[in-house]
């Protein structure tokens, strides 16, 4: 619920988190130049006919923050309080997350400001190809590719790419990664994120001795990212005691019915009023005793005002920037086990990797062959992290942060600079 949420600048954030695993590994300030900032920045007006014939005019943002060792990737993310920083912010974490999982793409993230849900589908539509055609010169298969986010879809994927297809005159899939099956989308694609945290999640529990079965779980966020992590922790035998979204939250001592749960949300769109569960307030819901929280909706939702309140043994950040350093601070300091969002959801930009290969090999894959290629991808990351943590002695944030950011240095290193 909004409440949770703190005011902070999420770019910031991420300039600050850069600076912290920057100066660990050491970096010179030549190199730091070259990878700290985005490389393309770009704001479009969106006009659009609204049902009731009226023109609004609203505000797009494509950002590419790295192209060193690949295309820019990132997500299209349509929210009232989507800004410039938010979307610099989210394409930086990107270059990060991408580097961190080893696949070579660089990060990109764009943005509408509005308010979908007081939109209709045709308004969403022409929304969608009129942003599309504004951000045209920016994206393609080899160049920058979007994918869904937060309030955009499959449906919304399509849309992109039929008008950049319909500009050069036969099918490009491989602009979008995230799309309908039919229009050659990844099987796997729409629960990656989700499985993915579920992978980390499962690789802390070993590395933590602590057993998945019965343990207790929070999930804040019931979208993409949240349902699908709430259903395979359910499916492991862990007890989802609580979730929210944005109408609210429910809460089950004994565990809630999540394949009910979904059902309802996907029904009715909102988890209030769920049978078998009490209301409570956002702030209860991350004061619950548990083992397991998982921040699955928007960044700083957990800041210096209420990380005090956490009590969680482990924080698996679904969600791209869900803890304010302030928050990182106080929960390092209570000895929280995070797993960082640029390692714990990285399992959406694998697959859209995944994705894109198959799309541009015109030859598809087998779910299964997803999902393990997708656990061993998750797997090593997490290791590869656990590693640079426990032989460093820094915080895990850091030492994802370190492996993403050492990898693109190196990269930028051998690439040299043009002229
Ligand atoms: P989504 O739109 O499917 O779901 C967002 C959910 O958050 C909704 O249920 C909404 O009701 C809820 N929400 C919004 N504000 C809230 C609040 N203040 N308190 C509680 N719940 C709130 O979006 P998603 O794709 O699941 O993305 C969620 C997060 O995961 C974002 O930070 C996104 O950047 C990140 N992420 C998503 C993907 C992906 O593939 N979908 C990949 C990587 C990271």
């Amino acid at each position: 619920m909004l409440n949770t949420i703190s005011k902070g600048n999420a770019y910031d954030v991420a300039m600050e988190n850069f600076d912290s695993a920057a100066d660990v590994l050491g970096l010179d300030d030549s190199t730091r130049e070259m990878i700290k900032y985005p490389e393309r920045v770009l704001t479009v007006t969106v006009p659009v006919r609204m049902d009731d014939g009226h023109i609004h005019r609203f505000e797009g943002y494509r950002v590419q923050h790295s192209s060193v060792r690949g295309p820019s990737k990132g997500g299209i993310r349509y929210h009232p309080q989507v800004t410039l920083d938010e979307v610099k912010a989210l394409a930086t974490w990107m270059t990060w997350k991408c580097a961190v999982v080893n696949i070579p793409f660089g990060g990109g993230k764009g943005g509408v400001t509005c308010d979908p849900k007081h939109m209709s589908p045709g308004e969403l539509e022409r929304m969608t190809r009129r942003y599309t055609s504004a951000i045209l010169p920016l994206i393609g298969p080899e160049q920058d590719i979007p994918a869904p986010d937060v309030y955009t879809n499959p449906q919304t994927m399509a849309w992109i790419m039929d008008t950049y297809s319909m500009t050069k005159g036969y099918p490009i899939p491989g602009v979008v990664t995230g799309k309908p099956i039919s229009l050659g989308g990844s099987l796997g694609r729409n629960e990656a994120t989700g499985r993915g945290v579920f992978y980390t999640v499962e690789s802390a529990c070993k590395h933590l001795n602590l057993p998945l079965k019965d343990a207790r779980v929070v999930v804040q966020g019931f979208g993409n990212a949240g349902t699908v992590a709430a259903q395979l922790l359910h499916e492991a035998g862990a007890k989802v005691v609580a979730v929210s979204d944005s109408t609210g939250c429910v809460y089950n001592r004994d565990g809630l019915n999540i394949p009910e749960l979904i059902h309802m949300k996907t029904l009715c769109g909102h988890v209030d009023g769920f049978p078998e569960s009490e209301p409570m307030q956002p702030q209860e819901l991350l004061a619950l005793p548990c083992e397991i929280l998982v921040p699955a909706a928007l960044e700083n939702t957990i800041h210096a005002e209420n990380a005090n309140l956490v009590r969680a043994r482990i924080v698996a950040e679904a969600a791209n920037g869900p803890l304010t350093p302030a928050a990182d601070r106080i929960l390092e300091g209570k000895g929280t086990f995070i797993i960082p969002d640029i390692l714990c959801n990285a399992g959406g930009v694998t697959v859209s990797y995944f994705e894109w290969v198959q799309d541009e090999q015109h030859l598809f894959w087998e779910a299964q062959d997803i999902y393990s290629r997708l656990e061993r991808v998750m797997k090593t990351a997490f290791r590869d992290v656990l590693k640079i943590h426990t032989e460093r002695n820094v915080p895990m944030r850091i030492a994802a942060n370190m492996l993403g950011i050492g990898r693109v240095a190196e990269a930028v290193q051998i690439r040299g600079i043009y002229p």
